[in-house]
């Protein structure tokens, strides 16, 4: 790196000592290349003035520029109350400028009669325009000064920040480090190879820098954001290819070459529905990985309903056959208890499958001989959930772990597992809340990934409704209807917090109203939720499952894979409160058998636009990629269930994982090819992208390859 990019920003003119020192513990910028690659978050068009008439309430806090004479000011209020204010008119009307600090040193640079350019963010009081702390200059002055674009960068800043260099100032600075910059041709020099950028169509590095801080056109700031992502992307990719490579390399895992009696007889034989081509295609994919001789990584996305289970069953078999133990690990009580059933039924009569269960709530009887059979080998498939990776439990020779529902398991318990054993067992990690491939690409880069598209035969499309709460009869006549035919229905309640008591209330008051609104005929009614001790709970889904009880009142514990075919009705109560993919996982518990089956979204009158877009998107789709990938784009990829730690890792710039698949590809196959002929990027024309690489080498805060 050229040295006038290591510079301290201090030298820079408009900066000095103070701002300087606020620049970096504000926002972390000490020197002219840290001020550089920091990049506006939006831009304003400072060609454009508008008359005051003209703004309206749809502009409110957007950055707008006007033309204006002082026909009034004033002082209001006392002490520190006391504000400065300003009268401006146009021809087309008048606004207000107002000031709450500095108000004196202000008043003093404002002169009554002059004309001013006013650049601010409007706001409306009772119906009147004001303009509360703009950026004030007299016309002659705005109107001489030679600026380098007409778009103006708007740069991220803080409270404290703001107070001492304004948005313009800001402007300037960067405009005064780029002029330091352009006389230094070393100064940004490209890190991509010629042919690469004139293959991809990438304008240079320098260009780039220059036209993201100062457009000469919307076109040159899209080649601008382009480059720049491209760039970042490239990073991450040839981070994670990287790794990848290496950990294929070294790899080393179990051979199950048998596809044995059990297998066989539980194919032939008690197979219970025709496998959908999906799930034969994904478990000939998970055999292929466990003679493969190197350890599976593999995380199967299906979205609700899609039959995980049975991959997930069957995979297990294969491990049996050739003698070793498999486990699988649910997210919660009910959904371990569930699949021990499931299993446990499957596992019947096979010539030689036993079956254990071990959870939190286990009771010291099935505690002890989980651990036993399973240390001393007597036991071949073991069902649980986060207790399967406490000290203490000891497998005689684990080869097989099945991870389901992903989302609720963080990264790090992932890694615990694997220290359990002398050799890394395969890894099956099966998710139903599906990430855009190339988000999971980019997240899991070290993961192969599967999918089954496909759901079982016969399902009927969910059909899905938005009632607000006004509507409730309407709802409550629906569901009577469908009691009648001998359906059962669930009525899920929000949940905020787990620990907090309060929040049964919603719960509880829902089920008085609906004992009291709903009397006739009675129904048949049952509780559960997760602050209820596990016997209660399980009693309570047991006796709907039995089909013992109409309706079941639930919070977002029977969010994740409770399997009752009968159910065909889910209302959701104030549904406006809960995740996409919550609602989307809720709505996953209906729809399981030959039935038509319907969701209710109830919500409140008052939705905020995100609120409505949610509920919109579950009424037009069930399918879970596509709200998935809404969701990312509504929520941002960081905040996506379960990514949240992964989606750290790599702090992008300009970047979006959301809305850059298109570039992920283009720079993972990039990546790929690269790393091909020169694995550590060593050789003399990839030094640039070695740069590229180790800056999110340094970046990244979970190092995946301590987990594979
Ligand atoms: P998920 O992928 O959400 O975990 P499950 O494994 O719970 O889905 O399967 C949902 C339902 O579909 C279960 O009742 C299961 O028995 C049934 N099922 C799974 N695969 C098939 C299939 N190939 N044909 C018919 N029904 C199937
Ligand atoms: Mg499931």
């Amino acid at each position: 790196m050229s040295n006038i990019l290591e510079r301290e920003i201090k030298y820079i003119g408009g900066v000095g000592e103070v701002r300087a020192r606020l620049l970096e513990r504000e926002v972390g910028v000490r020197t002219i290349g840290d001020l550089l690659m920091r990049f506006p978050y939006r831009y304003i068009d400072r060609s454009t003035v508008r008359s005051i008439g003209e703004i309206n309430e749809t502009m409110e806090s957007t950055f707008v520029q006007i033309r204006c004479r002082v026909v009034g000011k004033s002082f209001v209020g006392e002490g520190r109350k006391q504000r400065f204010v300003v009268e401006v008119t146009d021809k087309s009307g008048s606004a207000e400028l107002l000031w709450f600090q500095g108000a004196k040193w202000i008043e003093k640079r404002i002169e009554l009669h002059r004309e001013y350019m006013v650049f601010g963010r409007p706001s409306f009081y009772h119906g009147r325009l004001s303009i509360a702390h703009p950026e004030v200059e007299p016309v002659e002055q705005a109107l001489s000064r030679k600026v380098e674009s007409g778009f103006q960068g708007i740069y991220a800043s803080t409270e404290r920040l703001s107070q001492l260099i304004t948005v313009k100032g800001m402007y300037n600075i960067v405009h005064n480090a780029w002029q330091m910059v352009a006389s230094d041709s070393k100064a940004f020099a490209d890190p991509l190879p010629e042919d690469m950028r004139r293959r991809n169509g990438l304008i240079s590095l320098r260009e780039a820098i220059y036209n993201i801080h100062f457009p000469q056109s919307a076109e040159a700031l899209k080649s601008a954001k382009y480059r720049l992502k491209y760039d970042e992307l490239l990073g991450v990719q040839l981070t994670i290819q990287a790794r990848r490579t290496e950990r294929h390399a070294k790899s080393v895992g179990f051979i199950f070459p048998r596809v044995g009696d059990n297998f066989n007889a539980f194919y032939h034989t008690k197979l219970p529905f025709k496998l959908t081509g999906a799930q034969q295609r994904v478990i000939k994919e998970i055999r292929s990985d466990m003679v493969s001789g190197k350890q599976m990584n593999r995380l199967l996305q299906g979205d609700v309903g899609s039959g995980k289970t049975m991959v997930a069953f069957m995979s297990m078999l294969l491990a049996v056959d050739n003698g070793f133990q498999a486990c699988i690990m649910a997210p919660t009580e009910i959904l371990a208890r569930q699949h021990y059933a499931t299993m446990s039924r499957f596992a019947e009569g096979l010539p030689n499958v036993r079956v254990a269960i071990l959870t939190g709530a286990s009771k010291a009887r099935e505690r002890r001989a989980a651990l036993e059979g399973i240390a001393k080998g007597e036991v071949d498939i073991l069902v649980g959930t986060h207790a399967l990776i406490e000290d203490g439990v000891q497998f005689m020779n684990l080869g097989y772990v099945v991870i389901d529902e992903q989302h609720r398991f963080g990264v790090e318990q992932r890694a615990k597992l694997w220290t359990k054993n002398h050799q890394t067992p395969h890894i099956l990690v099966m998710t139903a809340t599906p990430i855009p491939r190339t988000l999971a690409m980019t997240l899991y880069g070290d993961l192969e990934v599967s999918v089954i598209d496909e759901l079982p035969p016969g399902r009927q499309p969910i059909r899905t409704y938005h009632y607000y709460d006004s509507a409730r009869l309407k709802m409550f006549g629906f569901l009577r209807q469908e009691i009648a035919k001998g359906r059962q229905v669930y009525i899920v309640y929000p949940l905020i917090k787990e620990s907090e008591k309060m929040d049964y209330k919603d719960l509880y008051d829902g089920f008085e109203s609906i004992t009291r609104d709903f009397p006739l005929p009675r129904y048949r009614t049952t509780v559960c939720h997760g602050k209820m001790k596990n016997e209660d709970k399980e009693a309570a889904m047991a006796q709907f499952k039995r089909g013992e009880a109409d309706i079941l009142i639930a919070t977002s514990v029977i969010e994740v894979g409770v399997d009752v075919p009968n159910a065909t009705v889910m209302v959701i109560e104030s549904a406006e409160r809960f995740g996409l993919s919550q609602l989307h996982q809720l709505r996953g518990r209906v729809g399981r058998g030959g039935e038509q089956s319907y969701c209710i979204l109830m919500s409140g009158d008052k939705l905020s636009k995100e609120g409505r877009a949610r509920l919109d998107a579950m009424c037009a789709t069930n399918d879970g990629f596509e709200l998935s990938e809404l969701d990312l784009k509504l929520r941002g990829a960081g905040d996506i269930h379960g990514t949240q730690q992964s989606g750290d890792a790599f702090e992008l710039n300009i970047a979006n994982l959301a809305t850059d698949t298109q570039i992920m590809e283009l720079t993972r196959n990039e990546a790929i090819a690269i790393l091909e002929s020169d694995a550590t990027l060593d050789r003399a024309e990839h030094s640039g992208l070695r740069t590229l690489r180790d800056k999110h080498r340094r970046r990244e805060r979970i190092d995946f390859s301590d987990i594979s």
